[in-house]
């Protein structure tokens, strides 16, 4: 089943420790239907000397902290009008399908 967030939109977590929170996809895993949200569910890892690199100035080797995934399923993409909003399809007339808002059928 495809996945009706995609990376770049702007989500809110509905559900779980991370209610409320809002934030923009960096990235979709359509095997696990996880989402990466920029700044939410943040945790701190350890991470080894090798994986750290290319990090931010003073995190080699230490803790850092990063987005953990959160599932498609807890969250909803914000329609500019309505809010957090469940997403619909709609074919344009020239036959391109395109995501809507199902409260008041903008586009998304
Ligand atoms: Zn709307």
């Amino acid at each position: 089943m495809k996945m009706k967030i995609k990376k770049g939109d702007n989500v809110q977590v509905m559900t779980g420790k991370n209610r409320g929170h809002q934030g923009r996809i960096l990235s979709v895993d359509p095997n696990k239907r996880r989402v990466i949200i920029e700044g939410v569910n943040m945790v701190k890892r350890h991470m080894k000397l090798r994986a750290a690199r290319g990090g931010a100035a003073g995190q080699e080797g230490g803790i850092v902290t990063q987005e953990a995934p959160v599932a498609a399923s807890n969250v909803q993409i914000i329609c500019q009008s309505c809010g957090p909003t469940r997403v619909g399809y709609n074919i344009t007339d020239d036959g391109a399908k395109i995501r809507v808002c199902r409260k008041c059928g903008g586009e998304l």
